[in-house]
């Protein structure tokens, strides 16, 4: 395959600490990059700022932390596009004002023939949300009936913010694609796969928007909003170590029969945040048809069966030009190792890593090391073939598939806001740093890891998690590949 797909994340601060032009000639020169996916809006250091805090930085860029980063929108903000909704046109990002990533980017890229996105975060978690102007008006509602943690993907004021992001973006950039990021999790995957702290107001959504939603689909509210209470409860009878006479595995799926509205509320919520998605679809194609759109498909998919039986790539490729699925091979391993340990506090309480590792890895096709020494080994790059040819062949030829690359992704995220917090409950992050024991990316990896990707399937990669945090040397095993594949 001659010149593939080669597509890099990058924030704003880059551009900034190193120059455009510069940056740009060393990412075709490292790697034959010849896509970016620019970080904005971002509130999350998943894709905005520098390194985290507290892990090596890079050998390029700015040798500093920004520990006070906090994010938004790094291009100018059209206040026009923003009438319909509360939020208004807020959400410029402090850093870097007066600098516009997309207008000082896509024609310097377009120039070297090079496409641009925009890599779109909704960071629902991010602190910094919350002050901009009726914000928390949106927000989801708990099981008990007050403002949960997140903004709810049927209020009017959420969606019609982020449609006039997009619509601003698109109208105003000549922008070859939006790639668009939700990484949450629905209710019951929630609660099955880790402990979730009461809830932590993450257990929703009973606004009146889902009711009518509910209403529409003849599920009643009560119902499901009482079994999520006994659902919660549950959840922190096996987090805390007590065990139920009957098990913790029964208990669960007596609720279950009890209470299906626990399963058609869990789903009413997925297909809310893929109601979302099918509108940004909708509204790009409305303003410019030829604009690429698709999906994030975040790490989970690989660890929980829960979560991959949500994200269903058969149904989601009608609403997507692309999906960017996530295959980090090397941090696979911590967050892989991580997830056993949650899901063994939660549905799988009864029985202990050594016991589920097994059956999960066959469940999922994971053919990977022992699990003691999944963090240090990581996943190996089969696993990345394994997941491209099984995105590839659930999309059925309607969309198009670009594996997510591991350059130097942390294997787990320092806590320090809520955001981490409700990562934790997740399954996937903790609070603790980087650890001596973890897998570390090498050029070599990156360029089998590549290969494997392709060898799956893939129409092209994308490099994650952002240019910041990754290591050059690391980088030009992509270079590597590309020569091979050239
Ligand atoms: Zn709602």
């Amino acid at each position: 395959m001659a010149n593939p797909f080669v597509g890099i994340r990058i924030g704003a601060v880059s551009f900034v600490d190193e120059g455009t032009s510069a940056l740009l000639d060393l990412v075709v020169d490292k790697a034959g990059v010849n896509a970016l996916f620019l970080a904005t809006p971002t509130w999350t250091r998943r894709s905005g700022g520098r390194q985290l805090p507290g892990y090596p930085l890079p050998d390029h860029g700015a040798q500093d932390y920004d520990p006070d980063w906090l994010g938004g929108n790094y291009a100018t903000i059209h206040p026009e596009y923003y009438q319909r909704t509360a939020i208004g046109p807020a959400g410029r990002a402090p850093e870097h004002p007066g600098y516009d990533l997309l207008a000082d980017v896509i024609p310097e890229a377009s120039r070297r023939g090079m496409q641009s996105f925009a890599w779109i975060d909704e960071s629902s978690q991010a602190a910094q949300l919350r002050r901009y102007p009726n914000f928390v008006s949106t927000m989801e509602v708990d099981i008990w009936n007050k403002p949960a943690r997140r903004p709810c993907f049927n209020n009017p004021d959420y969606r019609n913010w982020h449609l006039a992001i997009v619509e601003d973006y698109v109208t105003n950039y000549q922008l070859d694609g939006i790639a668009w990021s939700s990484e949450r999790l629905g209710p019951l995957t929630m609660l099955m796969q880790g402990p979730a702290r009461q809830g932590l107001g993450l257990v929703t959504c009973f606004c009146a928007y889902c009711k009518k939603v509910a209403e529409d689909r003849h599920i009643d509210w009560r119902r499901a909003q009482e079994g999520y209470r006994k659902l919660v409860a549950w959840n922190a009878t096996m987090a805390s170590g007590s065990r139920l006479s009957d098990g913790g595995f029964v208990s669960f799926w007596r609720l279950v029969l009890q209470y299906p509205e626990l399963i058609s509320w869990h789903t009413l919520w997925t297909d809310s945040q893929h109601q979302l998605y099918r509108d940004i679809y909708g509204t790009v194609k409305a303003i410019r048809p030829e604009v690429q759109v698709g999906w994030h498909m975040s790490h989970n998919i690989s660890f929980s069966p829960f979560f991959r039986a949500d994200q269903d790539y058969s149904a989601i490729s009608h609403f997507s030009d692309f999906l960017n699925v996530v295959t980090y091979h090397n941090c696979a391993g911590p967050r892989f190792h991580r997830w056993i340990e949650n899901v063994c506090s939660a549905l799988f309480a009864d029985a202990t890593p050594s016991d589920v590792y097994p059956l999960m890895a066959k469940l999922l096709g994971l053919k990977e090391a022992a699990y003691d020494q999944l963090p240090s080994a990581g996943f190996s790059a089969d696993y990345v073939r394994r997941e491209t040819a099984r995105a590839v062949a659930g999309v059925e030829g309607r969309a198009t598939i670009w594996s997510g690359i591991d350059i130097d992704v942390p294997g787990e995220v320092t806590a320090t806001r809520t955001e981490d917090v409700i990562e934790a409950a997740s399954g996937i992050t903790t609070a603790e740093g980087p650890s001596e024991e973890w897998a570390t990316c090498t050029p070599e990896s990156v360029r089998d890891a590549t290969l494997a990707a392709f060898a799956g399937g893939a129409d092209g990669v994308v490099l994650g998690r952002k240019y910041s945090e990754m290591r050059l040397d690391t980088l030009a095993g992509v270079g590597m590949a590309v020569k091979t594949l050239g």
